[in-house]
């Protein structure tokens, strides 16, 4: 696999970052993940535009190539012969050559930019999606700035790691009595025809894919609901499902042991699946 780092294609042996970097040291980093169908990006432009508002939120300097990073991502699918995955990209504050909680000086030490592919097939016509996901809840001890896309991903790894454990797929993460989104994605609700979904704030991470099946539903004149939800309003909710960038929509059929509806993926996502596919396939870049 032909990997990017800092200007140049390399083989992944051979790509190198150094131990002091800031992201490896104190996770003062971001990311992004777009996925690969059919060859083209999907939802390039919302990936690109939440990485330059996660940069600003934490006084990070764009990358040099910034403005090249779609030239970069469509250069490793081409050179790693992607047809369907994904692209991981990582921006970090970069290595001050020590250890020091301040921020070095951005005059002097430059952000690392690292980008790799990863070939999933499979993606689109995912088997799990005909099946749907399982979740367990776990409380939500994160920091309050979910809305910034850092490599901070230790809390959501081991939230996946108790769900393995009890047989399940995911986790939902719950504050204050409500969920407040998936370990890796946003989650959802359908009662009585009604979508409803936790509201943007800095509680969760504004997703990329929950923002363009939102704009979908709202196409396809079904109603959305923006608020929180509680865990018991979705055990008896009549659909439950998931978005992100790598998922797409994943229906999830039970919630704590308790089955969602019929205990099978819904009409309403399985529904929103297919014309998340077809239309950001036909947008795709
Ligand atoms: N919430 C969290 C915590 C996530 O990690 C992700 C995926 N990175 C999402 C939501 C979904 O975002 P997107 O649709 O942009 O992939």
């Amino acid at each position: 696999r032909t990997v990017y780092v800092n200007g140049e294609y390399l083989p992944e042996t051979e790509a190198t970052v150094s131990i002091f970097d800031r992201s490896f040291l104190m996770a003062d980093g971001v990311y992004e993940v777009t996925s690969v169908l059919e060859g083209k990006l999907i939802d390039f432009d919302g990936h690109l535009a939440r990485l330059e508002r996660s940069l600003n939120e934490l006084e990070m300097e764009k990358p040099e190539a910034f403005d090249d990073l779609l030239d970069i991502h469509r250069k490793l699918v081409e050179l790693n012969g992607i047809d369907e995955g994904m692209i991981y990209l990582q921006v970090s504050r970069g290595s001050a050559g020590d250890r020091d909680f301040v921020f070095p000086d951005p005059e002097v030490v430059k952000p690392t930019l690292v980008l790799f592919t990863q070939s999933k097939p499979g993606l689109a016509d995912n088997p799990v999606a005909k099946k749907g996901i399982k979740v367990i809840s776990i409380e939500d001890i994160r920091w309050g700035r979910r809305d910034i896309k850092t490599v901070q991903l230790l809390y959501p790894s081991m939230g996946k790691m108790a769900a393995k454990k009890e047989g399940c797929d995911d986790a939902w993460l719950v504050e204050d009595g409500h969920v407040t989104e998936g370990t890796s994605n946003n989650a959802y609700i359908v009662k009585d025809g009604k979508i409803i979904t936790r509201n943007l704030s800095s509680d969760i991470l504004h997703g990329i894919t929950r923002a363009a099946v939102l704009r979908f539903a709202r196409e396809a004149q079904m109603e959305v609901e923006e608020r929180p939800f509680t865990i018991a309003e979705a055990q008896d909710a009549d659909e439950a499902f998931v978005t992100s960038a790598s998922t797409f929509v994943m229906p999830v059929v039970e919630i704590d042991g308790a089955k969602v509806g019929a205990g099978e993926p819904g009409p309403v996502a399985t529904r929103l699946r297919e014309i998340y596919l077809d239309e950001s396939i036909k947008s795709g870049i």
